[in-house]
């Protein structure tokens, strides 16, 4: 052995290394032991005397009792809100409505922080991502329809715009307080009054929401908060005083809700799951894609509507495409969701690990091949490693069905016409993403891909000033710029 072989064999630089923790500290939230319902501007008590626990998915501890609305609860909500519709949310000055969406916006950004840590603790995205993602895109929303709503006769010409009355606004658990910033800022920019119910997995940027709408000053009654589960939902869709139904969720409880509005004269909105297509090219940057992909699939753990769960990879750049993404894959950090390092977070409840895993097994049962980096996961708490399968027909339920989860299934094809037809085929038509250096391919690829959002060589990339929705059992209508506005209003 020469001498610097044998120098090198004793190296003093550490072969691996590591980070040290960077936990944001939790000291910044500060939690009720319990929390009642949020109506007519007050806290109250539920009629119905049910409360649950609601638990940190990362360490499951319980962070706090939550309320659960029954139907007289429910009932009282939408009085309170129909009440504030009418008595003065609707004739207020359109110039004044916007000042309240502006104050709502600043408290936002200057509570960012302690929303940030709450919708981590409860939710278990990481905070990164709750930090420079939810909070920011939070706030402008607010800011941005707090723009349109004294400009509301521009928006829609000739039409005479008017609201409609109370909205019914039901969210799910993986964006908690950016979904309800995109049902509330467009529903009182046009002058509705709302009944929001959040998540039952995911309440309590909600209850905290509802101090900004205090501080804000906004009068009793425009907005209302009642937790509790699915129960709760129904009541809401199905109760007579609602104008107006927002829902975001599962395709099952969407086309439940569809039966139960129908023939009501009520509008309704539906945003629903998906199964997109992340399609790369052979003359993409690969590097920027390879972000793309592991970026359209590993955000928020995969809990996102409009995930690239599907990859489909020109043939000729198939091997190298994959050995990348795995590569990449291995430096993926899993774990706390309160520290600044971690990239996927935990599994947001008990029962959302459990279909992603009943799906994993069923993909290897069916054929396809399974690669996840090696890491650790924690002990207590819900978890699951960074997957991709590889080998994947698309007849696998893995390619058909909507995840969830941070699992990738990879498909290949040859031409641009392969490409549409496996994208296309799919019962969802949420988005799409499309990688290539011509533009004039990617408009051609945009026109013929049935998706609401098709993003080019980004993606999960949003803004308050571009409309968000599906095809198909994705679902209708779209929330986001001006297009968000129409379902919040009556035309005379
Ligand atoms: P759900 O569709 O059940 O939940 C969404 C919201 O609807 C929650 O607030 C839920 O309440 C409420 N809800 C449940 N049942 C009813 C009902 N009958 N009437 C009115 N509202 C109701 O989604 P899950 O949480 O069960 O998730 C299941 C699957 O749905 C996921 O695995 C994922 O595939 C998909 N999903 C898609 C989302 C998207 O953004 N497109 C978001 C979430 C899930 P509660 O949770 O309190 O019971």
């Amino acid at each position: 052995m020469t001498e610097i072989e044998k120098r090198q064999d004793r190296s003093p630089v550490p072969s691996a290394f590591d980070y040290a923790p960077a936990p944001e500290s939790r000291e910044i939230v500060t939690l009720e032991d319990r929390y009642g319902l949020f109506i007519g501007g007050e806290w109250v008590e539920p009629q119905s005397g049910e409360y649950e626990a609601t638990i940190s998915p990362a360490t499951e501890e319980p962070l706090a009792e939550v309320a659960y609305a029954g139907p007289e609860d429910v009932g009282v909500a939408v009085d309170s809100a129909r009440e504030a519709f009418e008595n003065g949310w609707s004739d207020i000055a359109p110039g004044e409505r916007a000042k309240y969406l502006y104050r709502i916006a600043r408290i936002l950004q200057e509570r960012s922080r302690e929303f940030a840590v709450l919708e981590s603790l409860d939710g278990g995205k990481p905070i990164r991502e709750s930090r420079d993602v939810d909070l920011p895109l939070s706030a402008a929303h607010f800011f941005y329809y707090a723009g349109w709503a004294d400009k509301l006769e521009y928006a829609f010409p000739n039409r005479n715009p008017k609201p409609l009355g109370v909205a019914g606004q039901i969210i799910p658990w993986n964006f908690p307080l950016l979904m309800l910033s995109w049902k509330i800022a467009p529903a009182l920019a046009a002058g509705n009054t709302v009944v929001l119910k959040p998540a039952e997995s995911t309440p309590l940027t909600a209850l905290l929401f509802c101090d900004v709408v205090r501080q804000a000053e906004l009068p009793p009654g425009v907005v209302n908060i009642v937790t509790g589960d699915g129960r709760a939902g129904a009541e809401l869709v199905k109760h007579p005083g609602v104008d107006k139904v927002a829902f975001t969720g599962s395709t099952d409880v969407g086309k439940e809700i569809q039966r139960a509005v129908a023939g009501t004269g009520k509008k309704l909105t539906l945003e629903l799951g998906g199964k997109a297509a992340n399609i790369i090219f052979d003359d993409a940057p690969l590097d920027q894609a390879v972000e793309g992909i592991i970026n359209g699939i590993y955000f928020n753990q995969g809990h996102v509507c409009c995930a690239g769960s599907r990859l489909l990879v020109q043939e000729s750049i198939y091997e190298q495409v994959i050995a990348k993404l795995k590569r990449r894959m291995g430096t993926l950090r899993v774990g706390d969701p309160l520290d600044k390092n971690t990239d996927v977070g935990a599994i947001n409840s008990r029962e959302q690990l459990e279909k992603i895993k009943e799906l994993v097994a069923a993909g290897e049962e069916e054929g396809a091949e399974i690669f996840q980096p090696p890491c650790r996961l924690p002990e207590k708490g819900w978890w699951f490693a960074p997957t991709v399968f590889t080998n994947v027909a698309q007849s696998y339920r893995i390619a058909q069905e909507e995840i969830f989860g941070p699992v990738l299934s990879v498909l290949t094809f040859r031409t641009p016409d392969e490409a549409i037809e496996k994208a296309n085929n799919t019962p969802y038509g949420l988005s799409a993403g499309v990688w290539t250096e011509k533009g004039s391919r990617i408009l051609s690829m945009a026109q013929r891909l049935r998706a609401g959002v098709i993003w080019a060589n980004t993606y999960n990339r949003f803004d308050p000033a571009s409309p968000f929705g599906g095809y198909k059992e994705s679902g209708f209508g779209r929330e986001g710029g001006r297009h968000g506005l129409e379902p919040y209003m009556r035309f005379e």
